[in-house]
């Protein structure tokens, strides 16, 4: 048996709805500008542009509970941080060049995430054409809910999400507008990375994204999967 100079950290782990075992988190992708408005807001065209990735450290995940506000400590180094309300693939079976037709095969379950954004230094790394690293990677740059299995919620081609700030809408969307949908994502990520159990992908956010300061709560949800809160602090 191997010995570690330290103990090595457990994954992050997920509740899963209705079972006694926990998801562990691998790594992390997101989706950028998967919806047209908001790819319009950050200044793209949606029509032009085929989907990119970024990814955040498995161990940016943070579980949101699904009962109770998750404290959410506000990040350093930022003077803005905004939130992205998104649907959250979590991957049960692995692959690689997975088949559009086949790709929903891999999905063990969906979650509601919000990708959380230092957009200053985002902004500033885009400008300069820089990495986005310290504008979506920071830590606990990920506040994930519980993971609803496949087998008991079904798929996500059309339903609403939502998030309010402080009990005033900010974000509503439907996966309908999704402009790559689950299975072609699952599909085109996988061309470029060998996809593995216990991966999440993030899916994107719709539009009206802004800011969040500390003392606000965070209320956000979709069709089938609840709603969880954050509270700033
Ligand atoms: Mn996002």
């Amino acid at each position: 048996m191997t010995s570690y100079v330290f103990p090595p950290e457990m994954p992050t782990a997920l509740p899963v709805v209705g079972g006694d075992a926990s998801f562990p988190v691998r790594r992390v992708y997101c989706v950028g500008r998967n919806y047209a408005a908001h790819a319009r807001e950050m200044g793209g065209d949606p029509n032009r542009e085929p989907p990119f990735f970024f990814c955040k450290p498995g161990d940016a995940v943070v579980a949101v509970p699904p009962d109770a506000p998750l404290e959410w400590k506000y990040p350093t180094q930022t003077a803005l941080v905004h939130h992205e309300v998104e649907l959250v693939v979590a991957i049960g079976k692995g692959g690689s060049d997975i088949a559009p037709e086949r790709a929903l095969e891999h999905v063990y379950g969906y979650a509601l995430g919000l990708d959380m954004t230092r957009r200053d230094l985002q902004n500033e790394m885009r400008n300069a054409g820089r990495s986005w690293e310290i504008g979506k990677a920071f830590d606990r740059a990920a506040p994930i809910g519980p993971v609803h299995k496949a087998d008991d919620v079904g798929h996500f081609d059309t339903g609403a999400i939502w998030l309010a700030v402080n009990g005033e809408t900010k974000q509503q969307g439907d996966f309908s507008d999704l402009i790559w949908p689950v299975a072609e994502t699952i599909a085109y990520l996988s061309r470029f990375f060998a996809l593995q159990p216990g991966d999440l992908i993030m899916t994107g956010t719709p539009e009206g994204v802004g800011a969040v300061k500390p003392g606000d709560t965070l209320n956000f949800g979709a069709e089938r999967l609840g709603e969880l809160s954050l509270k700033v602090v």
